[in-house]
């Protein structure tokens, strides 16, 4: 018999050792780590000149290049050229080209840096694409992110409303991660004004805001096995609104119409636009047409009484009651008005859009026209002031998204 020599009989060994053992142990699952995910936030643009300033040493890195800049060199300046931009303080002079993008980062803590008067965390990303102006993106974990979104979406001065906060919280990160999903592969997932969602940084956080989010790590609302849509807004004035009002994708199952009742009230009666009304005279009319089509009292000439003439109907309404389609005929112009359109049309003598599309239109004269109205936004997911209300009663935040978004369930991502 031929034996393997003494070395390789001993590999064999511990290879059969091997195989065995890792038959008879049954692998461990593998661990996936919990990261908390980074955010990217389009903070400002320009397409001249804007500055940064810092609170401690930052690292410049670009392509393969790092550059340290020191305390001395606190502010820097942010200048597009013809082939791009560049940045400079008075020691240095970085140029870039279009496409190009750098990062700037703190290397020393504490470390914060301002941009318009405003302090923020995390990095910052400038690029200017071609055609574009240069972008200021701010890219933090998004954990931070939300502290800098809950007090600028909510009240969060009163300890009565924790709960409503918690809410907030996990609806801003859910919306917040569908962003991230979305814009994967853009340079910035969202913006940080209405566009998207309000982020005001480190100058509005609040001790129950970071609460609000530490206390709801990670949670986020879950429909089946994806993110639910999330949509939330001041006051519904008593009617939730259908998803579809978005467009028929967001015709969610969990954003439905129905009364947003507490008990035999309505959640959200507590609104100062619960109920509101507004008026508007025949002048004022005329100047809002007059601008947006340059069609007025001023270009025609009236011979007879049934020369001016104003007549405002209602095409269409949705699911939820409001105004989805509006026809205005002036004298020889006539046009059609959708969604938001409507409320930028009633726009008040004080620049505000009109609260919410629920509405009726009554005339108290000749020549003034009454809106009366109840809500303010939308109305589709989640009502603040009603989930404000629930708060106050001692309903908890799974109470409040349960509410508003039915049919889904919560999940602890990280
Ligand atoms: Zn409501």
């Amino acid at each position: 018999m031929i034996r393997p020599p003494f070395k390789l009989r001993i590999v064999l060994l511990a290879l059969i050792l091997a195989i065995l053992s890792s038959c008879a142990v049954k692998p461990k699952p593998q661990e996936v780590k919990k990261i908390t995910p980074k955010i990217k936030v389009l903070l400002g643009e320009t397409n001249n000149l804007d500055s940064l300033s810092f609170s401690n040493d930052v690292i410049l890195v670009a392509e393969e290049a790092q550059y340290e800049l020191g305390p001395n060199n606190n502010t820097i300046y942010i200048k597009s050229t013809d082939q791009g931009f560049k940045l400079f303080n008075s020691n240095r002079i970085f140029t870039f080209g279009f496409n190009d993008s750098l990062i700037i980062s703190g290397s020393k803590k504490p470390y914060y840096f301002t941009y318009h008067n405003r302090k923020y965390s995390g990095d910052i990303i400038l690029t200017r694409q071609t055609n574009n102006p240069i972008w200021i993106i701010n890219k933090l974990n998004l954990e931070s992110y939300l502290k800098g979104v809950v007090p600028a979406e909510i009240p969060t001065h009163k300890e009565i409303y924790i709960q409503a906060d918690k809410a907030q919280a996990i609806c801003a990160r859910t919306y917040a991660l569908n962003k991230i999903n979305l814009n994967k592969s853009k340079l910035f997932h969202l913006y940080a004004d209405v566009r998207s969602q309000v982020y005001g940084g480190l100058n509005i956080e609040t001790s129950q805001g970071n609460s609000a989010v530490d206390g709801t790590k990670g949670v986020v609302i879950k429909y089946g096995a994806n993110l639910a849509t999330i949509y939330y807004h001041s006051t519904c004035g008593g009617m939730l609104e259908s998803g579809s009002y978005f467009g028929s994708r967001d015709n969610q199952p969990y954003l439905q119409p129905y009364k947003d009742l507490l008990g035999n009230d309505f959640s959200c009666s507590a609104s100062p636009y619960f109920r509101w009304q507004k008026q508007f005279t025949f002048n004022q009319l005329d100047s809002i047409i007059y601008a947006r089509y340059g069609k007025g009292i001023k270009t025609i000439i009236v011979t007879d009484t049934t020369d001016i003439y104003l007549r405002i109907s209602i095409l269409e309404r949705t699911a939820g009651g409001r105004i989805q389609k509006l026809e205005v005929s002036y004298n020889d112009t006539t046009f059609e008005l959708n969604g938001l359109d409507i409320r930028k049309f009633f726009t008040d003598s004080r620049g505000k859009y009109l609260p919410s599309t629920m509405f009726t239109i009554s005339s108290i004269d000749d020549s003034t026209v009454v809106l009366k109205g109840g809500g303010y936004g939308h109305g589709v997911g989640m009502c603040q002031y009603g989930a404000l209300s629930m708060s106050e009663k001692g309903f908890k935040y799974y109470h409040i998204l349960y509410k508003y978004f039915r049919g889904t369930y919560l999940e602890k991502l990280y």
